[in-house]
């Protein structure tokens, strides 16, 4: 068995594929994790990260497992294309496919589609799985270590997506297995080198774009500033959902200059929807209020793209053409 996340795997991809990994090895299964990518350093301590195969560091090892394979899990994603390369190796294969996800409309053929855009992770829905087949006993510390992970990553330290009281139920089940919750939390939430402590610092007081009447907020960062701060994958993990403490913006962008395309990151507060932003104008997509996507161009293209969602979302805001258009 193989178990695939996302390329730029986060806390909730590689929580979930490592729980589901421990669990089908306590039942005696032979499985791997396989991803697209490495994971950030930031979460070299979730446990079994170690043992991940990775496409970019052992393309060999990792079509065969996918190639030997009876089933393969895709786990946090809801469509081929967010796999990269492995897109590639998983596409011809017979193999039956299990989605276990919570992005919203997955796109392909799954052989068991298990998709819940409600739930706040995929982690909770791989608790689930193990709840519904009787396999919460083989869920030790160690799993229950990794969706921990998750469970505390994708709501943002319990801030959102967590409406729904089971999701307690759930942590507290996860409690019982004598997690060590204070160290787990730090690791995944509050861990940062002094450099992107730095970076981010910086982002903030020079780089910070406000746009009150839009409620709108646009950080970008280039290669050279990215360079400056001797910037590391991850190091700027939480920093689009800093402007969101500001009471007047109610969704922040982020920019970030990359080898050859531009990461864009969004996030939101209460009905306005990012995901939809993200689908349509920077091919991306993911969750209402923290989605993603890439732009093929340069970092001042991508701002214009930006300006163009502002025009497009509101297009009262802009006084000056509304005046003329009342003089005409
Ligand atoms: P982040 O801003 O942390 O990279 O991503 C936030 C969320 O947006 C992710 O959980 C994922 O659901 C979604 N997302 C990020 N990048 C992409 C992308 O390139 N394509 C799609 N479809 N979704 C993305
Ligand atoms: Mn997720």
């Amino acid at each position: 068995m193989v178990i695939t996340c996302h390329k730029s795997p986060d806390g909730d991809a590689l929580g979930s594929s490592l729980a589901l990994c421990h669990v089908l090895q306590r039942l005696g299964k032979e499985v791997n994790v396989v991803t697209p990518d490495m994971a950030p350093k930031a979460l070299e301590f979730v446990p079994g990260v170690f043992n991940i195969v990775v496409m970019t560091k052992q393309e060999a090892r990792a079509q065969k497992l996918l190639q030997e394979a009876q089933i393969v899990f895709c786990l946090d994603y809801n469509a081929l294309k967010r796999v990269d390369r492995l897109a590639e190796v998983i596409e011809p294969l017979n193999t039956p496919r299990v989605l276990i996800d919570h992005h919203l409309d997955p796109e392909g053929d799954f052989d068991v589609c298990i998709s819940h855009p409600e739930a706040s992770s995929t982690c909770e829905l791989v608790f689930r799985v193990f709840m519904q087949m009787g396999l919460l006993r083989y869920m030790d510390r160690k799993a229950a270590s990794c969706l921990y992970v998750g469970l505390t990553t994708d709501t943002g330290g319990f801030a959102y997506s967590c409406e729904n009281p089971e999701f307690y139920e759930i942590l507290a089940s996860i409690m019982r297995r004598r997690i060590d919750r204070i160290w787990l939390y730090n690791k995944a939430m509050n861990t940062f080198s002094a450099e992107s402590i730095r970076l981010q610092g910086y982002a903030l007081s020079q780089k910070m774009q406000l746009f009150p009447e839009q409620g709108a907020s646009l950080i970008t960062l280039n290669k050279e500033e990215l360079e400056r701060f001797n910037y590391q994958r991850g190091d700027t993990e939480t920093l689009v959902n800093k402007p969101l403490a500001i009471p007047e913006v109610y969704w922040s962008v982020f920019l970030r200059e990359d080898t050859d395309r531009i990461k864009v990151s969004c996030r939101s507060q209460g009905d306005f929807s990012v995901s939809d932003i993200c689908a349509r104008y920077f091919n991306g997509g993911g969750h209402a209020n923290a989605a993603g996507g890439e732009f093929f161009g340069t970092l001042a293209e991508a701002e214009k793209v930006f300006y163009k969602v502002l025009a497009d979302l509101f297009p009262n805001n802009d006084k000056e053409e509304q005046q003329t258009t009342e003089l005409k």
